[in-house]
């Protein structure tokens, strides 16, 4: 409505206002739109705030059209992951939170490198973009230990290759991510001595939360109440097991939005992603477990129509939904998505296999639908549904803790298998 009022003001016009002042405005509305286009996340919403900003410093780029090599400071320890990008050709470097804090000019077109862009692409996450003239290959990617001064150094060697070794490594860069780290050949970032090998990561997001109590049972029981208690239990339990990593979406009585919880998971370098509900549905006598996971189409209208209820999520808090399409469409993304949808099914099938032999399953127990909260491209998700509040059996075992613990040990059993294979596969 703002651009179509801009449009009028620039028809020439014998008002007392001049055309300048009237491109003025224009310029200043359209700006105003991109500043709130551009606001980050709301971290305040978060159950946790990021870690605080490292500071890159001191960019450092050497070299020629045949190699470039280059040296980014750090006052902290970066975990950073890299991943190659056609059309142009460009390596993308994911970095945490960052502030950065960089001469202009050192970055300025050298070699075989022709831009360098920087900057905050969300919350908690910076990236640091090479364009090149053609086509390279990244000979190494290093994160050191400086020895004579604090912090850290990313090193990077990027040297001319040919356009079949490229595609060849995005090809390969594609077939290797096994989807289960939030950019492809994060395993490359070379890591301080006598590190552990990264353990998995799983976080788990207890449905609803604060203003949004999700479903209400039939002796008043809140869905958002036994979401938190079943997430809480399973974390400590998955903790047992020392190969594993557990974190919250929150840990506490708030409201999250979706894509915040979304976020979170990829912040954490989720392998895995669950999302616990106990929702309600039209036909009391249903009842029993369900797993989802996430399609354009539905498997059936009752998966449907849950999805559009846990959309609403949001903006039942009475906050604006943003066009979900800010993510740029990339083939190599399309692949990415592709590939960790499989591996959301794979999971979801598992914890189907595992669940079955301790509690009751729904019919077709494997469901899927457009569940916004498993949108992660990279992070494979599943939705859970422990039963239905709208039936008072469920209602009983879901405040049991007896029955949760039976539930909660075929969870372990299934996410036990499915990192087992994922690891077997190189992911
Ligand atoms: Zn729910």
């Amino acid at each position: 409505m703002l651009i179509r009022a801009n449009k009028g003001a620039w028809r020439p016009q014998s008002t007392g206002v001049s055309i300048a002042s009237r491109l003025w405005l224009a310029f200043a509305l359209v700006l105003l739109c991109v500043v709130a286009s551009l606001r980050p996340l709301a971290p305040a919403l978060a159950e946790e705030l990021p870690p605080p900003a490292l500071v890159a410093h001191g960019y450092k780029m050497a070299g020629d059209a045949s190699r470039v090599r280059l040296v980014l400071q750090f006052d902290g320890e970066p975990a950073a992951n890299w991943f190659l990008l056609r059309g142009p050709h460009r390596l993308v470097i994911d970095l945490p939170d960052t502030r950065f804090s960089i001469e202009p000019e050192a970055t300025e077109a050298r070699g075989l490198v022709s831009d360098v862009r920087y900057g905050m692409i969300s919350a908690g996450k910076g990236r640091l973009i090479l364009s090149t003239e053609g086509p390279f290959a990244v000979e190494a990617f290093d994160i050191l230990r400086n020895t004579s001064s604090p912090g850290y150094r990313l090193v990077a060697d990027l040297v001319a290759s040919t356009e079949a070794a490229f595609e060849a490594a995005l090809a390969d860069q594609v077939t290797t991510t096994g989807s289960t780290r939030s950019t492809p050949k994060g395993d490359r970032v070379v890591r301080s001595e006598g590190e552990a090998s990264q353990p998995f990561t799983i976080v788990i997001d207890p449905g609803h939360g604060g203003i949004d109590s999700g479903a209400r049972g039939t002796t008043g029981t809140l869905e958002k109440d036994i979401t938190l208690t079943f997430a809480e239990e399973l974390k400590s339990r998955l903790e047992e097991d020392t190969r594993f990593r557990v974190q919250l979406t929150r840990g506490e009585d708030v409201f999250l939005r979706l894509d915040e919880r979304v976020r979170i998971a990829r912040q954490h370098g989720a392998n895995l992603f669950i999302s616990v509900h106990a929702d309600t549905i039209r036909y009391r006598s249903v009842r029993g477990a369900t797993v989802y996971t996430v399609s354009d189409q539905a498997s059936d209208a009752e998966a449907a129509a849950l999805a559009a209820r846990e959309n609403l999520s949001d903006e039942l808090a009475g906050l604006s939904v943003e066009d979900e399409n800010h993510e740029v469409s990339d083939i190599l993304m399309d692949l990415i998505r592709r590939e960790t949808h499989a591996f959301s099914v794979r999971f979801a099938r598992t914890l189907v296999g595992s669940l079955s032999d301790r509690v009751e399953l729904i019919k077709n127990p494997h469901r899927y639908a457009g569940f916004r909260v498993l949108k992660a491209p990279d992070v494979p998700s599943v939705l859970l549904e422990l039963g239905y509040l709208s039936n008072s059996e469920d209602e009983k075992q879901l405040l049991d803790a007896e029955w949760r613990e039976k539930a909660i040990g075929s969870v372990v059993t299934a996410v036990r298998s499915f990192a087992g294979a994922t690891a077997a596969t190189g992911g």
